[in-house]
């Protein structure tokens, strides 16, 4: 029987299997030779003390024990070619994963998304960022993959249910994502792996007898007596099924439009917003690891930080070392930031989201809009950081400390963000209670994180596209609308998820939802 031990090692231990076996055979009195093999099963960075340690969990296999490399399998999928047709709108991590569980189940999805798949989006990602043209299907939040594809695909959720969260890690793995995101705390596969991975997902749908279709938006849902009967497309199309799964994300305003329209019951629901912050990664590490220099065996830092101001949660979001800002607005005459990392997260500048909690209240200046409210707040925001910047995709900015100040940046050098920034005054993107929280909670991080605050750090407006500013409420057993039966509103956009991990499992469970049901008629 192997041995499993916890243990405390430093960084250049952990990254080194001769030196890792070397420090064992002291620990537990063996010969290094007799180690035949150091699984690790759990792995995160205690950076509490000075001299920063990795807690590892291993299992040691002596020679003579039996070793057998354990590698994620796929699981047996199906030909769901002639089996009955579930539509799922929507091919980010909901609507993705809902299509792999219903073909586990024998059911047949036809996926229909509006953008282009991961390749044909990549052309319009550079539009954006070159010629800041937003296409209004295809863009950092539309298109193959969703929202998730061109991110720091950070993997960690704060979902408890460990089975539901490992499945979907193990599907990532059997696709192609490294198995360190088994046992890293902080998982993350990074935008240059995420594409790859979820074309092979597309492929194995499709190879399964699945329909995946692209650039194919959804304009209107066929309803007949409070059930659903099928969806019709931007080309007037009818594609027909009594089950659909919704997953079109937070940012598909045209959906919560069309909802409300035809009287499907949807409401506001309080989401977060505020600004991206940038700094040097340089600086990030010193804080969070003590140190003048990170050497070569940590990765760079990344920092999660909350404070209560003013009554309200103010807090760090999506946080991205060694990553870039991007621009993901999702229609034109609008600027929203949001970030990503490559897998080595291995650029100059660590930004996070730092966003405040809002309230239903907030939203009462747009109170005409009902369910709308909380979207045309958003909307209203982001347009008034589009304004503000010149009416193209630069972001309006402000170096930190002159934004506690109130006091414009006399320049604003250049980052991340690859339309470029206009030095404004912030505030004036935000209503005065927003501006005033931000002042005050900068202050408070300096506070907790000597260094934090500094006019080496650049804020970008607006985050806003943090959750959906709408709920598409469904029953708590069947998942089904409240009001419409066959149609599961899923993932994200519906309020049910959270990022990537929380999104697949909401897919999964409306897959299984669905499968269920019609077993049982
Ligand atoms: P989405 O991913 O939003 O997918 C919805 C899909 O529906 C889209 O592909 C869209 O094109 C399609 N759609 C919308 N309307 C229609 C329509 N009318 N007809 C047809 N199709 C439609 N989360 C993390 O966990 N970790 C991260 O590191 C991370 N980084 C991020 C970085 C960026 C830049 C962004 C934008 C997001 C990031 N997120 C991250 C958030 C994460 O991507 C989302 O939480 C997740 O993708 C939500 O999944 P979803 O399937 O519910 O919705």
């Amino acid at each position: 029987m192997p041995q499993e031990l916890l243990l405390q090692v430093s960084p250049e231990t952990a990254a080194s299997e001769s030196l890792l076996k070397t420090h064992l055979s002291k620990q537990i009195k063996v010969a290094v030779q007799d180690i035949d093999h150091v699984v690790v099963l759990k792995r995160s960075i205690d950076a509490r003390q000075k001299a920063i340690k990795i807690n590892l969990k291993l299992s040691i296999f002596l020679k003579g024990e039996l070793f057998q490399e354990q590698k994620v399998q796929l699981p047996d999928y199906p030909n769901v070619t002639s089996a009955q047709e579930v539509i799922v709108v929507g091919a980010g991590p909901a609507g993705l994963f809902a299509a792999l569980q219903l073909i586990e189940l024998g059911l047949k999805p036809i996926v229909v998304e509006r953008g282009k798949d991961v390749r044909g989006r990549r052309r319009d990602l550079k539009a954006i960022n070159r010629d800041h043209i937003v296409d209004e299907d295809s863009n950092y939040c539309f298109g193959e993959g969703g929202a998730g594809t061109y991110s720091d695909g950070k993997l960690y959720t704060r979902s408890k249910k460990r089975g539901d969260v490992t499945r979907v890690l193990e599907l990532f793995v059997a696709f192609g994502a490294s198995p360190d995101i088994l046992v890293d705390a902080h998982p993350h596969i990074g935008t240059n792996k995420l594409p790859q991975i979820i074309q092979d997902m597309r492929e194995k749908i499709i190879e399964c007898g699945g329909q995946v279709l692209f650039e194919t938006r959804v304009t209107d849902i066929l309803v007949k007596n409070n059930e659903v009967e099928g969806i019709v497309t931007q080309n007037g199309d009818t594609i027909l099924s009594q089950k659909i799964i919704l997953a079109t994300g937070h940012s598909a305003r045209d959906i919560f439009e069309l909802l409300d329209r035809k009287k499907i019951f949807i409401e506001a629901k309080p989401f977060a917003l505020g600004v991206r912050a940038e700094h040097p990664q340089t600086l990030i590490d010193s804080i969070q690891y003590s140190c003048d220099y990170r050497g070569e065996h940590l990765p760079p830092a990344p920092y999660s930080i909350v404070k209560q101001v003013g009554g309200r949660g103010m807090y760090s979001f999506c946080m991205c070392p060694g990553g870039v800002i991007a621009p993901c607005a999702t229609s034109p005459g609008e600027v929203v930031t949001n970030g990503w990392s490559p897998s080595k997260r291995d650029q100059a500048t660590a930004n996070s989201g730092i966003v405040i909690e809002l309230q239903l209240a907030d939203f009462k200046p747009f109170a005409k809009f009902g369910a709308l409210a909380g979207m045309e707040f958003q909307k209203s925001i982001e347009q008034s950081a589009w304004h503000l910047a010149g009416e193209s995709q630069k972001a309006p900015a402000q170096r930190m400390i002159d934004f506690t100040q109130s006091k414009v940046s006399s320049d604003i050098p250049k980052t991340s963000y690859v339309p470029g920034t206009t030095s404004v005054e912030m505030g004036q993107v935000f209503p005065g209670f927003l501006t005033q929280i931000l002042r005050e909670g900068f202050k408070e991080f300096g506070k907790s994180m000597r260094g934090y605050l500094t006019n080496e750090a650049i804020l970008h407006a607006p985050e806003s596209r943090t959750s959906s500013p709408v709920r598409i409420p469904r029953d708590v057993y069947t998942y089904e609308h409240v009001q419409i039966k066959g149609l599961y509103p899923c993932g994200e956009g519906a309020g049910y998820a959270g990022g990537i991990i929380s999104a697949a499992i909401d897919g999964e469970k409306c897959a299984q939802m669905i499968a269920t049901v019609l077993k049982n008629n």
